[in-house]
C-alpha cells in the first residue's frame, strides 16, 4: 500500500545492506579458506554409452566446519566478481593436473576436465600459467579438458580465438560448457578450436518427455555428429534419458545415475575394485 511507502523503502535499504554484508563476509571466508588450503576438488565421471567410465570432471568444494558444503554456484560467482577467481582457477588448475597424474599413476590414465572461468581465461598470463603448471607438474597437456563457457565470447572474440590455438597447440583441449544457454550466435563453432560441446543439464533434464527439449538435444547431438565434435550430456539422472542420448549418438554422459561427485581416491577405488561409488 501507498502508506507503506518509506517502510518500504527502509526495509529494501537495510536488506540492500544486509545482503552486501553478506557478500563481503562470504568473500573474507573464501579468501581465508584458500590460504588455510581448506577447498577441495572433486571428480565426477563421465561414462561412454556402455557406462564405462572414460574420464571426469573436477568441481571445486568448500566445506564448512558443519560438515556442510558451501555449494560452489554462490561461491564461484562471489570468487569471480572479488578478483579471487584467478588464484581458485590458478589452484584448480594445478589440483586437475595432479589427479592426471594419480590416475596415471593407478593405471587408470584419462582425460580430466577442469572448469575455466571467464576472468581466468582473460588473465593476460593465462597461456603462461597453463605452461607453468604443466612444467612443474609433468602432467600431460593431452589429457586436459578445459571447460569455458559462452560468456568468454561476449567481447574481444579475435584474441579469444587466438589464445584458443595456442593452448591447442600445446596438446590441450576446449570444451564448450552449458552449450546452448549463453550466446545468440553459434558463429563461433565454426573459428574455434573444439573438442566437445556438454549439453547444458536444464535441457537433460526434461527429455524424453518434453517434446521441446527432446528436439533440441537432439538437433545439438546432430550438429556436433556434423562438426566433429564429442558431446557430453550433464545432469543425466534417469536411464530413459540416458536411453535417448545413446540412441541419438552422444559421445558420452555425467550424471547421477553413474556416480556423483566424489573425491579423487574414492573414484580410483571404483575403478578398481569396480564398485559403485
Ligand atoms: P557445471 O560446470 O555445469 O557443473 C555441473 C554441475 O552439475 C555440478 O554442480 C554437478 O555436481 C552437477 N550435477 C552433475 N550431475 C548431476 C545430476 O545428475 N543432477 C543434478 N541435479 N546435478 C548434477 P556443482 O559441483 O554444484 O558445480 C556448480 C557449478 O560451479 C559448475 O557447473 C561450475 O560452473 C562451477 N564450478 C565448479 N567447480 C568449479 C571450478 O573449479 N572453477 C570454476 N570456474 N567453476 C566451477
Ligand atoms: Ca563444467
Ligand atoms: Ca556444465
Ligand atoms: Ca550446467
Amino acid at each position: 500500500a501507498k502508506s507503506d511507502g518509506r517502510n518500504g523503502i527502509a526495509f529494501f535499504e537495510s536488506e540492500m545492506q544486509a545482503q552486501v554484508e553478506r557478500r563481503l563476509t562470504l568473500e573474507r571466508d573464501l579468501a581465508a579458506a584458500m590460504a588455510a588450503n581448506e577447498l577441495q576438488m572433486h571428480v565426477q565421471a563421465q561414462v561412454d554409452r556402455n557406462a564405462r567410465v572414460i574420464g571426469g570432471e573436477l568441481l571445486m568444494r568448500w566445506p564448512q566446519a558443519d560438515g556442510g558444503m558451501v555449494p560452489p554456484n554462490v561461491f564461484i560467482p562471489v570468487a569471480e566478481e572479488s578478483g579471487l577467481i584467478v588464484e581458485l582457477g590458478a589452484w584448480a588448475l594445478r589440483q586437475a593436473c595432479e589427479a592426471v597424474l594419480r590416475l596415471q599413476a593407478a593405471g587408470l590414465a584419462m582425460p580430466l576436465s577442469v572448469n575455466v572461468s571467464p576472468t581466468q581465461f582473460r588473465q593476460h598470463d593465462f597461456v603462461e600459467q597453463v605452461q607453468r603448471v604443466l612444467a612443474d607438474t609433468g602432467a600431460p597437456a593431452r589429457l586436459l579438458v578445459l571447460e569455458v563457457t559462452e560468456g568468454l565470447l561476449i567481447d574481444k572474440m579475435d584474441d579469444t580465438i587466438a589464445r584458443m590455438h595456442q593452448l591447442t597447440e600445446m596438446g590441450l583441449r576446449f570444451s564448450i560448457d552449458d552449450f546452448g544457454t549463453g550466446y545468440s550466435s553459434m558463429a563461433y563453432l565454426k573459428k574455434m578450436p573444439l573438442y566437445e560441446l556438454k549439453i547444458d543439464r536444464s535441457f537433460v533434464m526434461d527429455t524424453p518427455e518434453d517434446a521441446s527439449s527432446k528436439a533440441l538435444v537432439q538437433s545439438i547431438l546432430a550438429m556436433a555428429g556434423h562438426l566433429g565434435l564429442r558431446v557430453v550430456a550433464e545432469g543425466v539422472e534417469t536411464q530413459a534419458q540416458a536411453d535417448f542420448l545413446i540412441a541419438h549418438d552422444c559421445s558420452s554422459m555425467q550424471g547421477y545415475l553413474y556416480a556423483r561427485p566424489v573425491p579423487l581416491p574414492a573414484l580410483i577405488q571404483r575403478l578398481q575394485g569396480g564398485t559403485a561409488v
